[in-house]
């Protein structure tokens, strides 16, 4: 299909200082977990996104300087000849592509602890580190303040070295420079605090000398905030904000502005929704005459082409909706809207980069895995024979096996339980704040649909007899899992002998069903990730009053890691759940519950008339074992081969399940044992 006429704008070439995009798509600096630890990773997954039609890719944060060192998250890094060698990878491979390569340097400041290189660290004055190191950095004096802008020019200029296109000066986000224009933090006394000028004067002197050194070709980027302070969602805070960047407004070649506040600039889509910068970013183009790009996780090119036309942005910033679909800007040259695979917003793709290891996305099992296991989003293999395969189950499992196998080729049947397509997530998506979810199955639905090789069977209930009578040559058991109600889990390993009243105990399972209990209800949340604090969220829209009980420290622990946990608190805060940290469900007789402190063993007793519990889920394996058995006994219409994925195998994530049948469909008829060795990327350490 042709392009859609009124797309035209977002393909128009940007100039930006002495470089031009080839377009307006911009892949903003984004988390890998992969850095400097997996550059063959990194240029592999960057170079997909440049391959998908993005006009400028950006590295993630990387240091200037082993002074700046935030493992375990691992970022980029240009300290030396190897770095050089490892980021030139990720620019040949951007480049291969026609798209610029960005390369956003940074200093991290009081929110590094330096802990690979225990280099002291510094900022604008010896304050704690700000995520909870037990560390204080060292005051800056004027020395420090000369290397830092040395060391800042040297890494301008291996960046060039490296091939990048356009050099950043992170001023944003709680690091450095960020602490130095801040009228709270910056509490010197010299030449770089004090007056407003005074603290503008680092960055300035930063932008000129990297103009300085590598204006000539490189484009200089600033990554600025808009407003001043975690304020009142999408009521920008902008205090002495426009004046600043009036006095810097010409010096960079690009604007990249973003806001104060992570949790919300990079919420999920259960407390933010797409384009929410736009009030942030009203003065901005109106204050400087070079480009601007921001981001608001746009995944629709109507929102796209109205923010460019109404002068909000020049460029559409991304990094969600390009991990989901590295595709986006080509589907939509080639009038594809359709094909796009919209992100949901869960933010697992940033829970990589927070534990340290590689990203994943819930959308797009072959992110990551580029290089690793050479997986392209929009290309597999043909099918290996004329097989047959059953699949059943349709949860994002069994949806993504199906889709895959159907593009590989092969004759699929689908058959699914009940009426409607999705499994967890048709569930899950009606729960508070996660419609955008049901996005993981309508896209795959989708795309099948238009798949003639692909047959579905609503409301057929498969046995094992059922599934011998289909005669395919390969099964894969995609049932998925239910919800325990024995307590079973982290606190009660064996689960609870009597855990009480039948009838008076709810799992998430019933809840989303429609099945809810009324009264006092106590949520013993085991599980510690959204499911627990949502569950809550919806007895409370039903009147009812809740009780959040939990082992954990804090509510929903887990979902730090998707930035999601201080606003889970805080929203069952203000809506009156009384939260109990730090305690698990020890009994419960239909009035009270008992609560065990999980540090000290002793009880307190609430009253309940009902308990949701949300400790763990049980795998609905019985299919699969009835298979495997029938399997051995060699019955009449048993297939070749049986597997059990998603959470039929092991209950987790969402993001678990669609990778578990990507790779199914991948892996099937592949040749050799394909698990036998999962490659891993190396340093650099001399020449390549
Ligand atoms: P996953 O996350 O692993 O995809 P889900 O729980 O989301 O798992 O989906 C499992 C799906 O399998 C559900 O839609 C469920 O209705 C369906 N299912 C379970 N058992 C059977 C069966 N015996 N025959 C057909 N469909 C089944
Ligand atoms: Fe979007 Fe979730 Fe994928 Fe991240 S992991 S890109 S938030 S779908």
């Amino acid at each position: 299909m042709p392009r859609d006429s009124r797309f035209d704008i977002l393909f128009e070439p940007v100039k930006i200082g002495p470089v031009t995009a080839k377009n307006r798509f911009y892949q903003v600096p984004h988390c890998t977990g992969l850095g400097w630890l997996r550059p063959r990773m990194v240029a592999a997954l960057r170079g997909m996104k440049a391959e998908g039609g993005w006009g400028v890719v950006c590295t993630e944060y990387c240091s200037i300087h082993p002074a700046s060192d935030d493992l375990p998250h691992p970022s980029a890094s240009l300290w030396d000849e190897t770095d050089i060698k490892a980021n030139a990878l990720m620019t040949e491979s951007v480049h291969e592509h026609g798209a610029l390569a960005g390369v956003e340097l940074w200093f991290g400041g009081s929110r590094t602890a330096n802990s690979l290189t225990r280099a002291v660290p510094m900022d604008v004055d010896s304050v704690p580190n700000l995520v909870g190191d037990p560390y204080q950095t060292r005051a800056m004096d004027k020395e420090d303040i000369r290397a830092l802008r040395k060391w800042h020019r040297d890494a301008a200029l291996r960046a060039r070295t490296a091939g990048f296109d356009i050099v950043y000066v992170y001023a944003t986000h709680g690091y450095l420079l960020s602490n130095f224009l801040s009228s709270v933090n910056n509490t010197r006394t010299d030449a770089y605090g004090g007056s407003l000028e005074n603290r503008v004067r680092l960055i300035r002197e930063i932008i000129e000398e990297t103009k300085d050194a590598v204006g000539d070709t490189c484009a200089v980027a600033v990554r600025f905030s808009a407003d001043e302070g975690v304020g009142v969602d999408g009521a920008p805070a902008r205090s002495e904000r426009r004046e600043m960047f009036e006095i810097l407004a010409e010096l960079p070649d690009l604007w990249d502005i973003n806001i104060a506040d992570y949790s919300y600039e990079m919420g999920s889509s259960r407390f933010v929704k797409e384009g929410a910068l736009e009030p942030y970013m009203a003065f901005v183009k109106s204050a400087t005459s070079k480009p601007v790009v921001t981001v608001g996780r746009f995944t629709s090119p109507e929102t796209m082409v109205s923010q460019v036309k109404r002068g909000i942005i020049d460029f559409i910033g991304a990094a969600r909706p390009s991990i989901a679909d590295p595709f986006l800007p080509r589907k939509i040259a080639e009038g594809r809207i359709e094909d796009i695979r919209e992100c949901i917003d869960c933010n697992i793709c940033y829970a990589g980069d927070g534990k340290g290891v590689p990203i994943r996305c819930t959308q797009n099992p072959t992110m990551g895995e580029e290089w690793r296991r050479g997986w392209h989003p929009e290309k597999i293999a043909p099918k290996g024979s004329n097989a047959r395969v059953l699949i059943v189950g349709a949860g994002p499992a069994g949806l993504e096996a199906a889709r895959a196998l159907g593009l590989r080729g092969y004759d699929v049947v689908l058959a699914e339980a009940n009426r409607e397509l999705g499994g967890r997530v048709t569930a899950e998506c009606r729960l508070p704040g996660l419609s955008e979810w049901a996005r993981v199955r309508d896209y795959r639905v989708q795309q099948i649909a238009a798949m003639t090789n692909v047959e579905i069977y609503r409301e057929s209930k498969l046995g094992a007899e059922d599934v011998l009578a289909v005669a395919a040559d390969h099964v894969a058991v995609a049932t998925g899992a239910k919800w325990r109600r024995d307590g079973f889990g982290r606190f009660h390993p064996t689960g609870m002998a009597d855990p009480g009243p039948a009838e008076r105990i709810f799992t998430p399972d019933d809840i989303m069903a429609g099945r809810l209990p009324e009264g006092r209800v106590l949520v013993f949340d085991d599980d510690h990730y959204y499911m627990g604090a949502i569950i809550a969220e919806r007895l409370v829209a039903e009147g009812l009053s809740v009780i959040l009980a939990t082992p954990g420290h804090m509510v929903a622990a887990w979902s730090v890691f998707t930035v999601e946990q201080a606003r889970t608190q805080k929203r069952l805060i203000e809506l009156g759940v009384e939260i109990v940290t730090t305690h698990g469900l020890s009994a419960f007789d239909g009035r009270e519950a008992e609560l065990a402190c999980a540090l000290t063993g002793r009880s307190q007793r609430v009253a309940a008339d009902a308990v949701v519990m949300v400790t763990a889920r049980r795998p609905n394996d019985a299919l699969y074992r009835e298979l495997s058995e029938k399997m051995a006994a060699a019955a009449k219409g048993a297939p070749r081969t049986l597997r059990r994925i998603g959470d039929a195998e092991a209950p987790a994530i969402i993001a678990a399940a669609i990778y578990a049948g990507h790779r199914y469909a991948r892996e099937l008829d592949a040749p050799g044992d394909v698990n036998s060795r999962v490659p891993r990327d190396r340093l650099f350490e001399e020449a390549i």
